[in-house]
């Protein structure tokens, strides 16, 4: 089953007398599990497009259906429902609340949404996972940008989603530390068999995902697949293997 089915989704924006058209016809499919990144200009369409998937916003036409299931007769209430559900997000200013700390921060969504007992253990897991296991009880101001990244996606987990979706998610770190966080996500999308939705801008980030749909003016420009780096994941085998996962 197809984690994500776009069909012909159109977004149109009135402006005056005049029609901006965010998204203008688009249509593809995402495996469950796959890895994946959305480039293009700015102006393209890119956050239009995530906005659409995390079902923030409702297509003037077309079809989406996540995990099966079709989104367009859904009233406001199920739609926020099925998010709570299925969809984990990661924002690129990171959207800790100050005044919590790491561990609480994580654990955030799980007030909107419960999915299992126990939530607080796998908040602490989730941290131990991401690096942070001697920090869940700092502050996103006493972390930096990459450790609260680290925390962002930890919590864009908790609800144990299928798919999670970053719009540039590396946006406001340094370039080595973009590098780290894309390993990490990637290793989470392995892991936890969660599909992985990027929005980015950077060449590089796009570069180590196993597919690149590239958005103009509202439709897809093209959509291509990279082999997976074999020696990549052999090393990640080796990692899981050693932590006894
Ligand atoms: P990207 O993320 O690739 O930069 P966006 O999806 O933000 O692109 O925007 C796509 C197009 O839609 C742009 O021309 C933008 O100006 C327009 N747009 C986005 N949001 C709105 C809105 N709320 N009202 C009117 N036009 C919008
Ligand atoms: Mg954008």
């Amino acid at each position: 089953m197809a984690s994500i089915d776009v069909k012909d989704l159109k977004k149109h924006y009135k402006q005056g007398t005049s029609v901006v058209k965010a998204l203008d016809g688009v249509t593809y499919t995402v495996e469950s599990g796959e890895f994946i990144s959305i480039v293009g200009r700015s102006g393209s369409g890119k956050t239009t497009m995530l906005d659409c998937l995390g079902l923030l916003l409702k297509p003037t036409a077309g079809e989406y259906a996540i995990d099966g299931q079709d989104t367009h007769q859904l009233s406001d209430r199920q739609r926020a429902d099925l998010r709570g559900r299925k969809i984990g997000f990661i924002f690129q200013e990171f959207n800790l609340l100050p005044g919590l700390n790491a561990l609480e921060n994580v654990m955030l969504p799980l007030r909107y949404h419960h999915n299992g007992k126990d939530g607080k253990a796998r908040a602490q897991a989730l941290l131990e996972e991401v690096g942070l296991g001697d920090r869940m009880h700092h502050r996103p101001d006493q972390l930096s940008g990459g450790e609260q990244q680290r925390v962002a996606i930890a919590r864009s987990l908790i609800t144990r989603p299928s798919l999670v979706l970053g719009d540039e998610p590396t946006g406001e770190v340094d370039s080595e530390t973009s590098q780290q966080l894309v390993t990490l996500m990637r290793r989470m999308n392995k892991e936890y068999s969660v599909t992985f939705v990027l929005v980015t801008h950077d060449t590089d980030v796009a570069a180590q995902t196993d597919r690149v749909i590239r958005l103009k003016d509202g439709r897809v420009l093209s959509d291509v697949r990279s082999n997976p780096d074999q020696t990549y994941l052999a090393q990640l085998d080796v990692k899981k293997t050693a932590a006894g996962g």
